[in-house]
């Protein structure tokens, strides 16, 4: 066995372990590779490693990857990163999942893609962290806005634990704010949450969709 497919395995032990403290099914928990900075030739192992879900912060180191592994069957791109709609409408070209939704422009800018995108709204857990995501009291609206455009469907809640806070409290009060949110959408129940420092804590959360990236991969190099 590889040391990626160890460190796969480990990952998707502690997944397990983390679902069964939970009472929840590891089969209810999506777990995205996150690639960034690595070259697509690590993508093409952790598929042969079984994963399937990949995700990336930066839309033009994405999209050259996405167009390299475009022979992958299977394989869905999850962009994960702040998001410019400048840029949002070829990320829709390649990612079928965006987690990080959290303007007006970017929902305008996703519709019309080709095929279905599944948007999560990032919100901003913390007002003075500055790691992206709407402000609350625009999550609603944003939700709204997802729910009525054609093309995109509104998957549920993403949020990055800011920095310094307890992650375990910060993911409590992104599932309250999932719960605002099914009562818009009653099939917008995925949370996206937990990275590798905090990934136990988001499952004991709710979370369906962790990204995580070092635990899995390994260090990132310094540039891509
Ligand atoms: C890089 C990144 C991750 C993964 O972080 P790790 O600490 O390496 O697991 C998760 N979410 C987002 C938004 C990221 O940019």
């Amino acid at each position: 066995m590889s040391e990626l497919d160890a460190r796969v395995a480990a990952v998707r032990e502690n997944i397990s372990r983390a679902a069964a403290r939970a009472g929840r099914s590891p089969d209810e928990i999506t777990m995205i590779a996150v690639t960034k900075f690595h070259p697509a030739s690590l993508v093409a192992a952790l598929y042969d490693a079984g994963v399937r879900d990949v995700g990336e912060n930066r839309h033009q180191e994405a999209e050259a990857k996405a167009a390299e592994l475009d022979a992958l069957d299977g394989l869905t791109w999850h962009f994960v990163g702040q998001l410019q709609s400048k840029k949002a409408k070829r990320v829709a070209r390649y990612a079928r999942v965006v987690h990080s939704v959290d303007r007006d422009s970017v929902v305008d800018a996703l519709a019309g893609a080709e095929h279905a995108v599944g948007c999560f709204v990032q919100v901003a857990l913390s007002v003075d962290d500055h790691r992206g995501g709407a402000p609350l009291a625009d999550v609603e609206r944003l939700a709204e806005r997802i729910v009525a455009t054609d093309g995109l469907s509104l998957l549920g809640v993403m949020a990055v634990a800011p920095l310094g806070a307890e992650p375990r409290e910060a993911f409590a009060r992104l599932r309250s704010v999932s719960d605002d949110i099914r009562r818009i959408e009653p099939s917008a129940t995925s949370i996206s949450a937990g990275m590798s420092g905090d990934f136990e804590d988001a499952i004991l959360e709710g979370a369906t969709h962790l990204r995580i990236g070092t635990a899995i991969t390994g260090k990132r190099p310094a540039t891509p």
